[in-house]
């Protein structure tokens, strides 16, 4: 069975990436900053027998050494780095605290995270690389923080490809639209009706959308794929 970590897995995305993976037979490693992943895990895993959970700041390297510190480093067949925040605000009234903590959680964390398994990846010839980046990587009013870290997501996911190809590791970005989670939740009706204006197939996505285009990256046949960016936003991105 192979092993999978999915980052940010107590809720939204990250939570059905997990469960969607857990249901196709893969194991699963559940990763989040708050406590209570760990039980999360624990029912996730009365039901397919196959997770765990691990509490862990993935902004901080120094946590992600810790809490990955009792994993079996040559288990782990694949990576998700779905965690992130946002701290949505024009960017004259950006503070640096809000600046600082999208970047760490949402970009330094594919460092952070990635850097604790890469070596052994390479010893095994294999492995899959997925990062969740986002359809506001190409820049987005309010996002300066954000648009940084997902087209950041991006390059990382791309150099990755280029590096890692030769020892059979591929490295792709899901670039999720709009997507109902508490993330968008938290956002204005008015906001989400002009975004659901703009999508040719007129509704939000389920996290069950982007957690199908990942189990479509983590499949053996998926091998030859390496570098892309797997877009899905109901046709938001023509
Ligand atoms: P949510 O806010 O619903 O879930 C994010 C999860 O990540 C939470 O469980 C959160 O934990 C966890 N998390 C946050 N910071 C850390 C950290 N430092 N260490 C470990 N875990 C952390 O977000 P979504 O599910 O909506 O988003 C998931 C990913 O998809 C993000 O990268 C987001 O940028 C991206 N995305 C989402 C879109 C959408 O429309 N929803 C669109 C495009 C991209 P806690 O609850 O404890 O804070």
């Amino acid at each position: 069975m192979r092993t999978i970590i999915v980052t940010g897995s107590n809720r939204g995305i990250g939570y059905s990436i997990a469960k969607y993976l857990a249901e196709r037979h893969y194991r699963i490693i559940m990763v989040d900053y708050d406590r209570s992943i760990n039980e999360t895990g624990s029912k996730m895993n009365e039901l397919y027998g196959n997770v765990e959970g691990i509490q862990c700041d993935v902004s901080s390297y120094e946590k992600c050494e810790e809490a990955f510190s009792t994993v079996d480093r040559h288990e782990i067949y694949g990576i998700v780095n779905n965690a992130g925040i946002n701290r949505d605000v024009m960017f004259k009234n950006m503070t640096y605290e809000q600046w600082d903590a999208v970047i760490k959680t949402d970009l330094y964390s594919m460092f952070n995270v990635t850097k604790q398994f890469v070596n052994s990846m390479i010893e095994n010839n294999s492995g899959r690389i997925v990062n969740i980046s986002s359809a506001s990587w190409n820049g987005n009013i309010g996002q300066a923080n954000y648009s940084s870290a997902k087209a950041g997501v991006i390059g990382f996911t791309k150099t990755l490809a280029r590096e890692l190809g030769k020892y059979g590791i591929t490295s792709n970005a899901v670039v999720p639209g709009f997507i109902k989670t508490p993330m968008t939740d938290a956002m204005p009706d008015k906001i989400k009706e002009k975004f659901i204006e703009k999508i040719p197939l007129k509704r939000i996505g389920t996290p069950d959308d982007v957690a199908n285009a990942v189990e479509f990256l983590m499949k053996e046949e998926s091998s030859y794929i390496n570098g892309i960016l797997l877009e899905v936003g109901g046709g938001m991105f023509l």
